[in-house]
């Protein structure tokens, strides 16, 4: 089942405010309330079960939920609890499971069990004791979804909320998800989910095959190719963000080597800009975002010349970076025709959230956005 691949698991802690809530106060289990912070506009931090039941949802202003239930219990927000409970949680799955642990919220984090899961049998068994040991120890439950991607591990711990898990896998990962709504990918926010609902694409499958035959026209949904290119790959299940979870890849870099040397100025940009889209697609499809910009210029004498600038704010936005390497090149080049150039992407972190982040269907605000859209491209009315 999980034979060439790695093994990632995504642990996501059931309601975890209001589950830590019920900890402090037992009574608590069978009310209907929210956690919140009391302020000017205050909005639900979490809700338990019971009021999701009642469309309670985080996210929401505090008015809006007591619209659904007017004497809704508030209680107030005690995060240096929840930080200490997320904190002893990670520990113990960290000590207990794996070192190669990568925690992306206070409730969240992904496991890399690729050389251990077999201690257990199967993956099943592993997820079941964890599963059952943090019950045991922090009487918390928690949804848990693997796979060979961080990816699909993510969308598998949403497949079977809560107290439960999925696994998507070699042997699945093509089909099982297909009739899944669009809104269960990470990174797939309330913009370009009501972009993609008004081109008719709501199944993932839908999603797979406008991506596969729009890749050339996809700019107005996503602000890149980069972007849909990086959802394609990762549904079509080539993951390039599972490969070390704790090990970061420090820079990339492309170069080229040139028969006829280049001597005026617009082919050398023309040149570098074919490298450094090459590159930006790498490094954008692997999640980095990086810091420093590096050219290296080798003359027809075979000198290596090697400069660099430091990216402000780490922008990176194609055209900021392509001008800042334009200015290094016009400024440093010493004009002698040049037989190899290069571009290195430095000082690169890893950025899950880049097209992974955290989709929240917070309140009901994207309904509104997406009738806006849908109206006004058909001329219509549409109710949600
Ligand atoms: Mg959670």
């Amino acid at each position: 089942m999980f034979l060439t691949r790695e093994v990632i698991l995504h642990i996501d802690m059931d309601a975890f405010f209001t589950s830590c809530e019920e900890l402090k106060n037992k009574n608590l289990k069978n009310k209907i309330f929210v956690v919140a912070t009391r302020t000017k506009h205050s909005v639900v931090a979490s809700a338990n079960y019971k009021a999701r039941a009642l469309g309670i949802k985080a996210g929401m202003p505090l008015f809006k939920a007591k619209e659904k239930l007017s004497n809704l219990l508030i209680i107030e927000s005690d995060l240096n609890f929840y930080q200490n409970m997320s904190s002893q949680i990670f520990t113990f799955i960290k000590k207990r499971y794996s070192q190669k642990i990568e925690v992306t919220s206070i409730d969240e984090c992904y496991l890399n069990v690729t050389n251990n899961y077999s201690t257990f049998g199967t993956v099943t068994n592993l997820i079941n004791n964890i599963q059952k040991n943090i019950w045991i120890k922090f009487k918390l439950t928690c949804s848990i979804g693997a796979s060979f991607s961080k990816f699909f591990a993510k969308i598998a711990a949403n497949i079977n909320k809560p107290n439960n898990f999925f696994i998507i896998n070699e042997n699945n990962y093509k089909f099982k998800l297909d009739n899944f709504s669009i809104n269960i990918i990470p990174g797939i926010g309330q913009v370009a989910y009501s972009k993609l609902f008004a081109l008719n694409i709501k199944t993932i499958k839908e999603f797979k095959d406008y991506l596969l035959h729009n890749y050339h026209n996809v700019n107005n949904v996503f602000n890149s190719k980069i972007i849909a290119l990086g959802f394609l790959n990762e549904l079509l299940g080539r993951s390039n963000l599972n490969i070390n979870l704790n090990k970061i890849q420090k820079s990339i870099s492309i170069e080229k080597t040139f028969v006829n040397s280049l001597g005026n100025l617009n082919i050398i940009y023309f040149q570098f800009q074919i490298l450094v889209k090459k590159l930006f697609l790498e490094v954008k499809s692997k999640g980095f975002i990086f810091s420093t910009l590096k050219i290296k210029l080798k003359d027809t004498n075979f000198c290596n010349y090697l400069f660099q600038i430091k990216l402000k704010n780490n922008n990176n936005k194609f055209n900021y970076v392509f001008s800042k390497l334009q200015l290094l090149v016009k400024t440093k080049w010493n004009k002698k025709p040049l037989r190899l150039i290069g571009v290195c992407f430095a000082n690169l972190q890893f950025s899950f959230n880049l097209y992974l982040q955290k989709r929240i269907f917070d309140d009901n605000s994207w309904k509104s956005n997406l009738k806006t859209i849908i109206n006004k491209k058909y001329q219509t009315k549409i109710i949600l």
